[in-house]
């Protein structure tokens, strides 16, 4: 019988087998007959501690005995509240509020939404929003707005909004970004939102913190509300809690989901500003911030996360981290003397090259088809953007299974080369 199921990115036309997993622990998925798949991207980058992570998991069972889901206007409960108190602890203090969605898309709507909020309240003029360039922000409207334009929305074009996209600092073009920065906010924008150190689904690409602090000050120069989309890079990818911490800066808004529960629910927050919270503040309820979903702060999704902060404050998460990171230098290093194997780069437990592609280049490039099923023929499960290849593990990830990535990624490159 055939599956009713559509699966997100994903063309069912090429009938690729699409594989059943009964179970996962730790770096592992156990397929429905019997193979054992090693996860080399945390499942699209949410599992940070490891799949079935057992405090987490117990903190869900114990949640699921006392409270599965309250509304959240007006309401409130436990794990909301010591979630965001601890939230505010671990975060630049001068992030005073916690917003919360599902999604990381939603967490995105949600910031552009205040920020918008904030210039309604001091300067209804100012409504640009900028971004940069191969960035992306999610799979709503308002995300994709924001994103890099491609094959990917190009039939959504008419609902998107127009916004001022700054230059990718690619190596000797920073001035350029820097100096198109300036000339938007100068011109009078409402916010820049941008992936701190590296665009994820761009490619992978990175760039300098030194540059990240420079983006942030012009911003803060001009008034511009600094938005942070840290959905990707936070939770200890880049080698630090936050990727910001790397430039010392504080965001006005800040985007976390992805490894907020540690991966195993979906919970999203949108972290602001005493400004920002304030530009809402009112005995008008004209002006409340007008935003809520059925699931907002879900009890469950919330003490999954409090066990995955508690995580981070007891266990050696940092030193973890620190190890993947030593490994993930030794396998770059590696890698990088295969022929093909170009554009190397890492930022914290994120490993990336790009295979020299011959003609046919981007997204649709046959390569990631074909690398991805060489990978999942040898029980490794990789997903490369195009003919950029990048691994981001869980932190539970030991040695000899990225020594096994490794090996059965020098043979794909050979193979398809
Ligand atoms: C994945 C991602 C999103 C979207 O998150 P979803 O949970 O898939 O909606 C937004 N921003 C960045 C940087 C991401 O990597």
């Amino acid at each position: 019988m055939s599956s009713p199921v559509w699966h997100p990115f994903t063309q069912h036309g090429l009938e690729e087998p699409i594989p059943l997993i009964e179970r996962a622990q730790g770096a592992i998925l156990h397929t429905a007959d019997g193979r054992q798949i090693i996860d080399a991207i945390s499942s699209w980058w949410v599992t940070t501690h490891g799949h079935c992570n057992p405090r987490i998991m117990a903190a869900i069972a114990e949640q699921t005995t006392r409270l599965d889901q309250l509304i959240f206007a007006g309401w409130t409960h436990d794990p909301a509240e010591r979630l965001a108190h601890d939230l505010c602890a671990m975060t630049p203090p001068e992030l005073t509020r916690v917003f919360f969605s599902d999604s990381g898309s939603t967490s995105v709507e949600v910031a552009l939404k205040m920020a918008l909020g904030f210039w309604a309240a001091h300067d209804p003029a100012r409504q640009a929003i900028i971004v940069m360039e191969h960035s992306y922000h999610g799979d709503t409207i308002g995300a994709m707005s924001v994103g890099e334009r491609g094959v990917f929305n190009q039939p959504y074009e008419p609902l998107l909004f127009d916004v001022t996209t700054v230059p990718f600092p690619a190596s000797g073009a920073q001035q350029q970004t820097l100096d198109t920065l300036e000339a938007a906010c100068a011109s009078g924008a409402a916010a820049f939102i941008v992936e701190p150190l590296v665009l994820g689904a761009g490619g992978m690409l990175m760039y300098s913190a030194d540059l990240l602090a420079q983006m942030r000050a012009i911003c803060a120069r001009h008034g511009v509300l600094f938005i942070a989309d840290e959905v990707m890079t936070g939770w200890g990818r880049t080698g630090t809690l936050l990727a910001c911490e790397q430039a010392e800066i504080s965001p006005d808004i800040l985007c976390l989901s992805k490894g907020l529960t540690g991966g195993s629910l979906p919970l999203a927050v949108t972290m602001a500003s005493e400004p920002v919270f304030k530009a809402h503040y009112s005995t008008d309820r004209a002006r409340m911030f007008f935003h809520s979903s059925s699931y907002t702060a879900n009890p469950i999704a919330c003490a999954a996360a409090n066990a995955n902060l508690a995580i981070w404050r007891e266990e050696p998460v940092r030193e973890r981290i620190a190890t993947l990171i030593g490994w993930q230098t030794a396998l770059l290093e590696r890698l990088s003397a295969l022929p093909g194997v170009v554009r190397t780069r890492q930022a914290g437990t994120i490993i990336a090259f790009d295979i020299e592609d011959r003609g046919e280049s981007g997204y649709l490039s046959d390569i990631a088809p074909r690398l991805r099923q060489h990978c999942l023929d040898k029980d490794v499960l990789l997903r490369p953007l195009g003919n950029t290849v990048y691994l981001m593990p869980p932190y539970c990830i030991e040695e000899a299974q990225l020594a096994h990535i490794g090996n059965v990624l020098a043979d794909g490159i050979a193979a398809i080369g």
